[in-house]
Formats: structure tokens, sequence, C-alpha cells
């Protein structure tokens, strides 16, 4: 008898290219998985994460009923709980006493929700993202030159470029089929690739030029070619007149390097790479430069972000075919949390709070007295405040930052000591629900449904595959429950999804009334879309313009969403990483992802396949320092900073220069008897983003 199912169609659970997968329940009652060749993302292809999800689907350490203080309770006593402790609170010390860390795996519907209750009706802008720690910097970059946050190019135009760089990204192992689609590319038109990293990655397999740069000298690198750029007459004068302002200022901070000498002794990077690599990009009008981690994660992040972007607009590279700086993302939703307001600095829909009509537009949308009127506090400061106590009840939601933020052995002194911890999650055990109070099991990837967004600006559903396990329910159910107790039921009468979505559209619609200063994030041509065309929603690329017509690409008019329509060039001063470099801590640690595991592998962790890649949380440690430190392959070492120290078994490997060392950043305190990376890394933060620094922390190595 045949019981299999249809396929359905929805998104793959990882990173930001946002593949399209389709997927039934076959005889043997497991869900087959396999790509969608009709997405646009992907065409089809999937990598070894997605095909092994069907792994990860099981009832081992998940969550299934709700908890108070470990002690299992129905929905209405938990949801009565979580709102007599936020009340009592909020009574006592006032809105901001209570903050939300939430996450690039909730989707929109989700991130929308807690948004409008934290930031519009609770009245605090303490609601802050994981995607904080990832692309930040990329947003306030983004900002800074086209005066809102978007990415302006498209897959296409990797494919179609004549020159890719990639800087500060590990395409290869950390967008597995975006890389395969520029590989497919370079096969058939010869795209020259140049990397950008201080480690020789998997990515430099492709690469006709890779420049092993010293790390935090990207700036240097970028101001130098617009130097180069300026002063061989490469840049378009025409665009520049007629589409941007202040140029003058970053030509003249980048001049401050002066000469190729300086250059070359910044950056480590030899005169002569260096001009092949200034020439590659003066010669090729069709130059696309994506960037990721490498970049954000930095104490500058967001300048480096701006140099690069410099260089585009200096060129009139922005908004044509293959010819684009290009961000891309972790998380499966981290951009479409950007579109909701997801970080502490941000309104819905791309509204900010620097600007009076955007907050009064908002106000009116949510019928709301209470709309928090200045930015709330970024990741890393809302976690110091509720370690001085000023923060006394944190919700935090799908992520697990008492692993993941930066020296986390802080995180959990101030999670275990902070009065109030209403955790939601689809699994039961991990490192933040050690310190949870309250705990609410939340629907997992293939039980919810709603929509993501991925790096090119494609909106797709995420669609409901299997049944819910115990009581789990949508996380945009529970916000909607709590916001409903506290008394906001008019404002949080949702019943589906489709009806937050909807609100959503309406509300980017409002925000591009003629009266308004419009802004890129426009979904009006998804104003009419019935819950059953939700149901049936195809991949939609915004903004979507009245007529339902998708715009692949931005910026192709040279009008950019400031006050006079012009893009801004931002001078950017080289500055070293800060690194508190010294004898006792002579080596620089990096950090990063492996191929076959996501964040703190409480879903890929789960796979026995994915297990097979990389086995346990290694140290790659160059010949030379092996050499000093009497190293051998395979043993063990203690690498220790200023904040922790923890154990990691040795790979002798020339991938890293002399002086530097990488940990990837999956295995944490609790799937780690050895300890966790996280706990080593430096706090400190780009100044504008509040993006911390993973990517310069200061050890030594004691062999055991
Ligand atoms: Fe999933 Fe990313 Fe792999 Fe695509 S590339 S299948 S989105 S992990």
């Amino acid at each position: 008898m045949n019981n299999q199912s249809s396929w359905v169609k929805s998104t793959c659970a990882y990173c930001g290219v946002g593949c399209g997968i389709k997927s039934r329940i076959n005889n043997q009652g497991q869900l087959d998985i396999k790509g969608d060749e009709q997405h646009p993302a992907n065409k089809g292809k999937l990598c070894a994460k997605a095909l092994t999800l069907t792994e990860t689907l099981t009832n081992d350490n998940r969550m299934l009923i709700p908890q108070i203080l470990n002690k299992p309770v129905s929905w209405n006593e938990a949801l009565d709980e979580t709102v007599t402790q936020l009340q009592s609170i909020i009574n006592r010390y006032g809105p901001s006493a209570v903050a939300f860390y939430v996450s690039g795996q909730l989707l929109t519907e989700d991130y929308y929700v807690v948004n409008k209750l934290a930031k519009g009706f609770i009245g605090t802008a303490n609601i802050d993202t994981n995607s904080r720690l990832c692309m930040s910097s990329a947003v306030a970059g983004h900002q800074r030159a086209f005066g809102e946050d978007c990415v302006a190019g498209c897959y296409d135009d990797l494919e179609a470029a004549d020159v890719v760089i990639l800087t500060g990204s590990n395409l290869a192992w950390c967008h597995p089929i975006l890389f395969q689609r520029l590989k497919l590319a370079q096969q058939q038109h010869n795209t020259k690739i140049v990397v950008i990293d201080p480690r020789h990655t998997a990515s430099c397999d492709i690469a006709d030029l890779h420049l092993a740069i010293t790390p935090g000298s990207d700036i240097a690198l970028f101001n130098g070619l617009l130097n180069y750029l300026n002063n061989n007459n490469y840049i378009d004068q025409e665009y520049i007149n007629a589409h941007t302002n202040n140029i003058e200022a970053a030509l003249t901070t980048a001049a401050t390097l002066s000469n190729d000498e300086n250059v070359s002794q910044l950056t480590g990077i030899s005169a002569e790479k260096l001009r092949t690599f200034y020439q590659l990009f003066a010669n090729h009008p069709r130059t696309v430069t994506v960037y990721s981690q490498g970049v954000n994660q930095s104490i500058s992040g967001t300048d480096k972000v701006n140099a690069i972007i410099n260089c585009h607009l200096a060129t009139g590279r922005i908004g044509k075919l293959g010819a684009t700086p290009f961000s891309i993302t972790g998380q499966p939703n981290a951009m479409g949390g950007r579109e909701v307001g997801g970080l502490a600095t941000t309104l819905a829909a791309h509204l900010s709070f620097e600007r009076q009509d955007h907050w009064q537009l908002l106000s009116d949308f949510w019928q709301t007295n209470n709309l928090a009127t200045k930015p709330g506090l970024k990741a890393v400061d809302m976690f110091d405040a509720i370690a001085n106590g000023t923060i006394k009840a944190v919700w935090i939601i799908a992520t697990n930052p008492a692993a993941s933020l930066p020296n986390s052995n802080k995180i959990n002194r101030a999670l275990a000591q902070c009065p109030c911890v209403i955790v939601s999650d689809c699994v039961n055990n991990n490192d933040t629900l050690r310190h949870a109070t309250i705990k609410l099991p939340a629907q997992g990837w293939s039980e919810k449904s709603g929509t993501v967004t991925n790096s090119e600006r494609y909106i797709s559903r995420q669609r409901r595959l299997l049944p819910t396990q115990g009581e789990a329910k949508p996380d945009w159910w529970i916000i909607t429950q709590v916001a409903q107790r506290m008394g906001f039921g008019d404002s949080f009468n949702y019943t589906n999804e489709a009806q937050i979505f909807a609100e959503h559209v309406a509300l980017t619609a409002t925000n591009n009334h003629p009266h308004q200063t419009p802004r890129l994030l426009n979904l009006s041509g998804l104003s009419h879309l019935t819950a059953h065309d939700y149901d049936n929603l195809l991949p939609q690329q915004w903004p979507i313009n009245d007529d339902g017509i998708n715009q692949q690409r931005l910026f192709s008019d040279g009008i950019f969403p400031t006050q006079d329509g012009k893009a801004c060039f931002i001078a950017t001063p080289y500055r070293p990483p800060i690194t508190h470099h010294s004898t006792a801590y002579p080596l620089l640690l990096n950090t990063g992802r492996i191929r076959d595991q996501w964040h703190t592998m409480t879903r890929t962790g789960l796979s026995a396949s994915l297990a097979g890649h990389i086995q346990e949380p290694l140290i790659s440690v160059h010949p030379t320092d092996a050499d000093h430190y009497k190293l051998s392959n395979n043993q063990l070492v203690t690498v220790t900073s200023q904040y922790s120290k923890a154990i990691f078994r040795v790979r002798i490997s020339t991938e890293v220069k002399p002086r530097q060392v990488f940990i990837a950043i999956h295995w944490t305190q609790q799937t780690s008897s050895s300890g966790s990376v996280c706990a080593l890394i430096d706090e400190q933060c780009d100044p504008i983003s509040g993006q911390p620094q993973f990517k310069a922390t200061a050890v030594q190595l004691t062999p055991l």
C-alpha cells in the first residue's frame, strides 16, 4: 500500500543562502528531502547539512511540555507565570528592566510579533538578536552608505561577474550552494576569483589570487584600492557627481596610506600581489565583492563594510549586472529579522528611531502610545545590564547565548543571577536552558509555518512538514498569548501566521505612502494576499511593487533611499584590531564555522553523518609554532586567553600563518568536556554596530 504523502515545498533550516527543499512522508513514515528545482536560490541542489536534516528530527532532547523551575505545568500556568513575573518587574522597575534576546532562526512572523510586543507595547527597545553577532556591521554600513539596510545585488550577479572577491567569507563551507554556483560560473566563463582571508580556506581551492592579509587589515587594503582607483583615473566621475556625496572625505582618508609600500606593510601582502588585485578590480567593471563574518566580526567591522562599498560607489559598480557589493548573511532568517526590526537599534519595516516621522508612522500603524523612543541595548551591552542588575528579566527565544556570546563565562554568571530567565526553545537541554526559570516548548523546523528571507531578498515559505511533538507551540502563538494576558489583546488577536504576514506587508505599504520618504522595503504587491495565496506563496524578491513585480537588483536607477537620493561615501580610517597581545598571550585566535556543523550543534550534533567530517574541537597551529611549543599532531593543548581557558586537540597545518591559530565555534561547554571556545573570545565590539570581535583574541598555548 502506498502511504506516501505528496511533496511539500519549504526551505532549508540552515544558512542564509535560503535553499528551497521538497519534502514528503514516505511509506516508512519518515521524511524524504530533496532540492526544489524551481527555487531560485538553489535550483534543486542541496548541501550535506540539508540532505541530513531528517537525521536531526528526533524526539531526543525535545522540550515537550512547559516547565516552571523544572516542574511540568500546563500552558495556562506557564503563560500566567510569565506574565506575572514580567508585569511585576515592569511595575517596579519600568519597561527597560525587561529584555528579549531572539534569533535569526525565528520565522518573520515570530520576529514581527515579538518586536511589536517589546518595542510597541511593553515599551522596551531592549530586544536584540543573535544576528548582532553575524551581520550588524553590514547593517550599519548599508545604512550609512545607502540610507537603508539592504543587499543591492543578487546571486545571479556572482555568476555574471568577471571578477568575484570573497573577503572574510569562506563561501565553500559556510554557503556551499552559492559556492557551487560560483564554481560552475568560473568553469563556464573563466571568472577570476580573489579570496581575502588570513587563513587558507576551502574557498581558496578555486581562487586565482589568495591575499592572506594580516588579521584586521581589510580597511588598509580597500583604502589602498580606492587610492589606486583615484590615482589611476579608474573612478567614474560622472556617476559620483550624479549619485553620491562625500567622496572627498573618503579619498582624503584613503590617501593617508599614501603608497603601496605602506599598504603592503599593514596588510602583509607584497606590493606585486597588491597591484595584481588592484588591476583585477580596476579593469573589470563586472566585479562583485562578497563580504561576511570575517569583515563584520571586528571592532572596525562597520568601517570595513564602508571601505568596500566606497570602492564600488567610486566606480559606479552597483545596481548593474555582475557589479555590486554583496553581504552574505549567516542564518536562515537574519534578513527577515532585519526587515521587521529585530535589532535593538531599528524599528519594524526599516523605519528608524532617529526619524520622528518614522516613529510616528509606526505608533499610528500599531495604534500604541507605548512605542519605545530610542534604541535599546545591543547584545553584549544587554548581557552586561543583566549582569549588573539593571535588566531583571530576559526572555530568550530560539538561541543559546550562554554558549555563543563572547566571554561566555560572564554570560553564564549573568544569567545565573538574573531573577527571571524565560526560555522558549524546541530543545530541552542546552547551555542557556540551565538558567531558565520558565521553559516554553516551541515548535521546531519541520513543524513551523511562516516565511524567511534569504541573502538576496527572496521571501520563501517555510511549511509544516510533520505533526508537532508534545505540547510545543509556534513562537508567534506563545508571544501572542503573553501579549493578550498583558492586556494588549486587541493588537495581538492573530489566529494564524498569514494574518501576521499580512500586517507586516501592510506596514511596508503604509511606509511607502507618497507622503513618506520611500523605503526600499516595500511588499505592497502582496497586499491582497488571501490565506490561500499565503499558503501557496512562491518565492518573492523584494521590493515588490503594487503590480506584484519583484526587483532583482537595487539602485539600477542611481537613486538611493536618502533625503537627497544620493549614496554617501564614508571616511574609513585604518585602525588595527585591539588584541591585548602580550608575551602572556602572544598568539592571535581566529574563529569560524566548519562545513558540516551549525551554530552550537543543537541540531547538527544529532546527525551521525555530519559528525564524520570533523569529530571534535581542533586547534589549527602553524608548524613553526608547533615546533616552538613542542606540539605534535593530535596532542591536547590548553588554550588560555585573558577570559578563560579550554582544551583542544592540535592539528598542525599551514592553513594558518605563524602566530595565528584557528578554532571552530560549534563545541560548547555542554558538548565538549574540555571547554568552549566562546569562553575564550574577546568581548570587545565595533562601537557603531555593537558586533563583537570574534576573529582576534590574544591567546597562549600550554601543551598537556
Ligand atoms: Fe541549506 Fe545553506 Fe546548504 Fe542551502 S547552502 S542547503 S540553505 S545549508
